[in-house]
């Protein structure tokens, strides 16, 4: 603590520091995913509170101690949340009375009274066991919970603050918001994310780019991340306003953006569908698909965005030759001659699939998925994507790595890039 006070005396931004600890065997098996932390990191970098660590522990006295004891002594503000229930597994207030030094538990009377009046208002009765919800260590303060049972614990331990919360996501939500939030010492600085996402190339590619960007004192700090076949950097600008992180971030953001060039696709969850279709409405064009191995999926992506029917006509999956030769119109000697996972059947399901829906464009993908399916000459992975355009037909060849819902998105992605990039450079 105090070794960690020095340093932060030194820091530009002179902000406290938090670790965040979320208790629950649910959450150490694997079963739920730790929401919680996450939620708390985002609101704590909005008040200017870096997060040096989240801890996530199983519903473990001894060790959940620990956990609370360790991070008071590393962290200025310590969240926890979860096991604040009243039955066996939920042992977070004994953990906490641990690390307080053994202090003793004891019920807190306006917290009895309103647990009592919450169950009354439901006309439900109290039974004992929701007495041990009110049991605060002594040296602690109740929290109110405004939606649930268990009221949160203010502690000290140290001179870290110590703040206990319940799992429950909305409760834990509302009481850190409404009564937490508002009594931490005011930040000192504001933390702006922004995320810009790139496709077709490798991470160490982008990271080559950026290097001198990524240096780990930087401000902003730049990192970079890889998720379904986008490589996206990741830019945190750090200021004593919004306006003013706002503005390092955005400068950073328009940096990078220029280094990357048409590996860029844009930012937010719908990157590379939303830059599609912006292209395509600014052209007032349309777009049809006939998918094979990718199932329907270019055609979720397209019409996950909002207005998608400005510019999306609709799509066939082809999944069958069959359906290739009926619906589409593949003639049935190219797909004997070549295989449905071929240069010309890709091409031909694009141009067909244009002419049927009358569309400026149509994109379609022919490939093995896998696990099973591949051969020597076809190999797992094998994709053909076509593009038919108003004044070509363009197809291209790829072994996509990865197990099957990887290559049937990067097989996605990759149509629509090849897309993106014959619009963006007026294809
Ligand atoms: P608890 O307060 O430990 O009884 O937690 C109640 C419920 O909240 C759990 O059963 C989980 O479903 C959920 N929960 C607890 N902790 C988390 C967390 N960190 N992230 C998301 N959900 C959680
Ligand atoms: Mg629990």
């Amino acid at each position: 603590m105090n070794a960690m006070n020095a340093m932060n005396a030194t820091n530009a931004m002179n902000s406290i520091n938090s670790i965040i600890v979320s208790i629950g065997n649910e959450l150490t098996s694997g079963q739920t995913i730790d929401t919680n932390s996450a939620y708390l990191a985002g609101q704590l970098d909005m008040l200017g509170i870096d997060t040096l660590s989240h801890v996530t522990v199983g519903d473990d006295r001894a060790v959940t101690a620990r956990a609370i004891t360790a991070a008071a002594a590393e962290a200025e503000l310590v969240l926890v949340t979860g096991g604040l229930g009243p039955t066996a597994d939920d042992i977070t207030r004994h953990a906490l009375a641990d690390a307080m030094g053994g202090a003793e538990l004891i019920e807190d009377v306006a917290s009895l009274a309103e647990l009592e009046d919450f169950f009354r208002r439901r006309g439900r009765t109290m039974v004992d066991a929701n007495r041990i919800q009110v049991m605060l260590p002594a040296g602690s303060r109740a929290i109110p919970n405004v939606c649930g049972t268990a009221p949160g614990i203010a502690a000290t331990i140290g001179g870290a603050m110590v703040y206990v919360m319940p799992g429950v996501p909305h409760e834990m939500r509302r009481m850190f918001a409404e009564r937490i939030a508002p009594e931490l010492p005011a930040g000192q600085g504001v933390v702006v994310r922004r995320i810009l996402h790139t496709f077709g190339t490798g991470e160490s590619d982008v990271g080559e780019r950026i290097a001198d960007l990524m240096a780990r004192d930087a401000n902003p700090l730049v990192g970079t991340t890889v998720a379904a076949g986008l490589v996206s950097v990741r830019i945190a600008g750090r200021a004593a306003s919004a306006a003013e992180a706002e503005r390092l971030a955005g400068a950073t953001i328009a940096e990078v953006s220029a280094r990357l060039g048409d590996w860029v696709v844009g930012e937010g969850e719908q990157a590379m569908p939303a830059a599609v279709g912006m292209l395509l409405r600014q052209r007032h064009q349309t777009l049809a698909t006939a998918e094979s191995c990718t199932g329907g999926l270019i055609g979720e992506m397209v019409t996950d965005v909002s207005g998608s029917s400005d510019y999306y006509l609709g799509g066939v999956i082809s999944y069958a030759n069959s359906v290739k030769r009926d619906l589409l119109g593949v003639g049935d000697d190219i797909l004997a001659a070549n295989g449905a996972v071929s240069e010309p059947v890709a091409r031909a399901m694009a141009d067909r699939c244009r002419d049927k829906f009358r569309a400026d464009w149509a994109v379609s993908v022919t490939g093995i998925a896998g696990p099973t399916g591949g051969s020597d000459e076809k190999p797992v992975g094998l994709a053909y994507t076509a593009l038919a355009g108003p004044d070509r037909t363009e197809v291209h060849r790829h072994v996509l790595p990865g197990d099957r819902p990887t290559i049937r998105q990067r097989a996605a992605m990759t149509a629509l890039n090849h897309l993106r990039l014959r619009l963006r450079n007026n294809g």
